[in-house]
Parts: structure tokens; sequence; C-alpha cells
């Protein structure tokens, strides 16, 4: 009779592996988290409230954990040129390099043992995984831009897209980037 797992275990076993190597490179656990969010938010949503949005953790934490990033040299904050009583935060050309080292790639690599079918479907069985339970715990999805309700492939400022709920242009790469005001066309 064929052992089948719990997903839950395997998942928790997923989980405590990334933990466990995520004290790598002199950062803690949830400031990798931080930076992996960074590098795939568009800049709508890379303020510390759309962070502490997506890590589910306090503010106080995030507070801590960006001052950490930012004294470490991986991020910038600047005032945010819409909202000027917001920050906007950057990742600095070395955040990105140390990105290089992050230590979920040996996950990402131990899948590539699967074939491109099975790694999709695997991918979107746990997306709509995390989907449910963020919705039912009343979460942001933070999907990817381009399967945003708001998202229009036609603009009118020049650039190949636009955003109907912020009024603004989107560039292609904008469009793979993940956002806190994502809401799904479906
Ligand atoms: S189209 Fe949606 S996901 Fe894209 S910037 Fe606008 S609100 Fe965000």
């Amino acid at each position: 009779m064929a052992d089948k797992k719990p997903i839950p275990i395997l998942m928790e076993r997923l989980a405590r592996i990334l933990l466990n190597d995520s004290h790598a490179g002199g950062l803690k656990p949830t400031q990798w988290e931080a930076l992996r969010y960074l590098s795939r938010a568009n800049r709508f949503s890379r303020s510390p409230g759309a962070v502490t949005a997506y890590l589910g953790v306090t503010k106080g934490t995030v507070s801590q954990t960006l001052s950490a990033l930012e004294r470490k040299g991986l991020i910038t904050k600047a005032t945010d040129q819409a909202d000027r009583r917001g920050v906007q935060i950057n990742l600095t050309r070395q955040g990105a390099k140390m990105l290089q080292h992050d230590p979920a790639i040996s996950i990402e690599t131990a899948t590539r043992q699967m074939t491109a079918i099975d790694r999709a479907q695997l991918s979107a069985s746990l997306e709509g995984v995390v989907l449910r339970l963020l919705r039912d715990r009343g979460g942001r999805p933070f999907g990817a831009c381009k399967t945003c309700r708001h998202f229009k492939k036609s603009a009118p400022k020049g650039a190949p897209h636009f955003c109907t709920l912020l009024g603004e242009p989107l560039t292609a790469s904008d469009s793979q980037a993940i956002c806190v005001e994502q809401e799904n066309a479906a």
C-alpha cells in the first residue's frame, strides 16, 4: 500500500527546511522574506504597510526588519513621490545581489527534477491553497498585476498597459510584478 503522506505534514517539513536554511548570509528568515517580497512588488506596493500585509506579521517586526536591511545596505527608504507622507522602499544593487544567494533557491532547484507540466501543476495547486487560506483569513492575494481586474492592455500615456484603479501607466515589467491592490479578474 502506498504511503500517502498528509499534505500538511509535507508542507510543515518543507517550511522547516526553508526556515533552517534561512539564517544564511547573516540574515534572519523574516529579512529574507522581506527581500524576496521587495524584489517582486511593484512601485505601489513597496511601503512598510504593504510589507506588513504580505508577511502577516506585526508592524513592529516589519519596522525592525526593514531597519536591519537598511543598516546592511540591502534596501533604501525614500519619500513616496505620489504620497509625501508615505515611504517607498527599494532594493539596492547589493540587495539584488544578495538574492542570488537566496536559500529558497534550493527548493526551486529540487523541483527541477520534475517535468515542466508537473511543476506548473504543483505551482497552480499550491497557489490555489494559499489563496483559499488567505481569503478565509481576510488576507490580500498579492497576485501578479496582469491578472488583476483593473489591468488594461491599452494605455493613454505611452506605456503599453494601464491601471484603471490607480490611474497610472504600467510597463511590461510592471505587469509581471505583484501588487497590494491586486484583485483577480476571474
Ligand atoms: S492593475 Fe491591479 S495589480 Fe496592477 S497596479 Fe493596478 S491595482 Fe495593482
